[in-house]
């Protein structure tokens, strides 16, 4: 059981209170199968409050100066890491992961924070010399408004602090739907906030149903614009609702992430850094390596390689000392993996799985090597947001290039290589947002977070997503 039971409430024009009818919904542990609180479940009523404390908010913290944004943003990120161990065994408890898997995604989300705080102090107007005596021509970056976000449960606190980090430092107000499935510790994020002194209603936060709610939020007049991470078909369902509204959206979807090995590549470093990829947060991941394409000469030996680091997970309760790897965040998410490799298994393919222990409650999967895949297999065309690694030869870089192409999604892509040549010529043709080369340290605050085609648009990272929640305006004067 829980040690301390989860109660998690609405935040609502900067006062934390259930909803307004009482309403719930039951939080499991996916380690035990166990109930371990509610969480509110807002309705309409609960919702028009919040747009309204939501318009009044974003005045009052785009009145401040960007300093005084910046202050209270650097204090927000300053708590939560004082916090991150508190914070992460509520996060490991109703996620999943290790725990220190948990501190890290903390870790990290105070210093997108602070990012996106010393980043809107830059955001700078400029001056236009003008075409024309006596015209001044000022171009002004203004905040959009409120910002409606919409974030999955993968990873709780992080997913949030990105489109947070953004919005606020742009000088945006932002109304949150966290996920009903991880809902505390995305509250204990938006309260160091609320304790570092933001304005009351400048940060909102609700749960409920996810549609009712995005039906809602999206075609209110006070929302602006819109930010959604999670699936590629949710996510085009929230683009088109936008669209009508002519409100502009980020979309952070699915991937399916292409790996190419090189027959140079460092083979151990490869094996290593590619499974420590695939098996954080159990493999649910929008950029972990998923399809693995290996030169035939390095095929066997990667493999072999790659197996020892499965053989070496300790898979487990988050919570407990030494577990590497935790459950999958539901029961859904076990059957629909189940399904991807029965179908995998009925289709032909070789299935491995190391012979490591596994608890016997909870949401586990095993981590699962998916060998001699052909493409009427629905592992090859569906994300698997699980444990799985699907392994498959090339001869000719071409024809591997042609595979990680292949899907309509393109969000993260992988080279291993000691080529200069090759590295240079993949990051080219690989059709991804972000291509990483013998590492997979992508997710730092300063650079692009983004994908192209079916997995969206827009940037979560670096001085672009927070020029994403700006307007961008002409005020053009002539002084005679
Ligand atoms: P899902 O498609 O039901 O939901 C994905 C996310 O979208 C959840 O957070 C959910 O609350 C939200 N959502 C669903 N319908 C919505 C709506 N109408 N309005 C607003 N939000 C809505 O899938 P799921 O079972 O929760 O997760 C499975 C799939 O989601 C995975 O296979 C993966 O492709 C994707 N996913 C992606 C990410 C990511 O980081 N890109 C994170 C989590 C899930």
């Amino acid at each position: 059981m829980s040690e301390k039971e989860i109660r998690t409430q609405l935040l609502v024009a900067g006062k934390w209170q259930d909803a307004a009818d009482g309403r719930t919904i039951p939080v499991t542990n996916p380690a035990t199968g166990q109930v371990i609180g509610q969480v509110a479940h807002a309705s309409k009523a609960d919702l028009e409050k919040v747009v309204a404390g939501a318009q009044a908010g974003y005045q009052a913290w785009r009145n401040l100066t960007a300093w005084d944004r910046f202050v209270i943003m650097r204090k927000a990120a300053d708590l939560l890491r004082e916090r991150a161990e508190q914070i992460g065994r509520i996060m490991s408890e109703e996620q999943g992961k290790p725990l220190a898997q948990a501190i890290i995604e903390i870790q990290g989300a105070a210093g997108v924070i602070e990012y996106f705080g010393e980043e809107g102090r830059r955001l700078n107007d400029e001056l236009v010399p003008p075409r024309a005596p006596y015209v001044e021509q000022r171009v002004l970056h203004r905040p959009v408004g409120v910002v409606a976000a919409f974030t999955p449960w993968n990873f709780p606190i992080n997913q949030i602090a990105r489109k947070l980090g953004a919005a606020l430092g742009a000088g945006c107000g932002v109304i949150v739907k966290a996920p009903e499935d991880t809902p505390a510790s995305p509250a204990e994020l938006i309260r160091c906030f609320c304790d570092a002194g933001i304005p009351a209603g400048a940060v909102s936060l609700v749960y409920g149903v996810p549609a009712e709610i995005s039906e809602y939020l999206i075609a209110h007049p006070v929302v602006r614009k819109i930010s959604f991470t999670g699936s590629t078909p949710v996510g085009k369902h929230l683009a088109a609702l936008a669209g009508a509204q002519m409100k502009p959206v980020t979309m952070e979807l699915g991937g399916h992430g292409p790996v190419i090995v090189c027959p140079d590549a460092d083979l151990d470093a490869a094996a290593e850094r590619l499974a420590a990829a695939k098996f954080r947060n159990a493999g649910q991941v929008c950029i972990a390596p998923t399809r693995f394409l290996l030169h035939k000469e390095i095929a066997a030996p990667f493999i072999e390689k790659f197996k020892a680091q499965m053989s070496a997970l300790k898979i487990g309760n988050g919570l407990d000392e030494g577990v590497t790897m935790g459950p999958l965040v539901n029961e859904r998410r076990v059957k629909a993996l189940t399904e991807l490799v029965d179908d995998a298994r009925q289709k032909g393919a070789e299935l491995w799985q190391p012979d490591i222990s596994m608890p016997n409650d909870g949401c586990f999967f095993p981590p699962t090597l998916v060998l001699k895949p052909t493409l009427e297999m629905r592992v090859m065309q569906e994300e698997p947001f699980g444990p799985i690694a699907i392994m498959d030869e090339y001869s000719d870089l071409a024809d591997a290039v042609t595979e990680a192409n292949r899907l309509p999604y393109g969000l993260a892509a992988y080279v291993y290589t000691r080529c200069e040549r090759t590295e240079r010529l993949l990051g080219e043709k690989l059709e991804a947002g972000m291509v990483a080369v013998n590492h997979h340290g992508i997710g730092v605050p300063e650079v692009p977070f983004g994908g192209m085609k079916d997995s969206g648009y827009g940037t979560e990272g670096g001085p672009e997503a927070l020029k994403a929640h700006t307007i961008t305006r002409l005020v053009s004067a002539l002084h005679e």
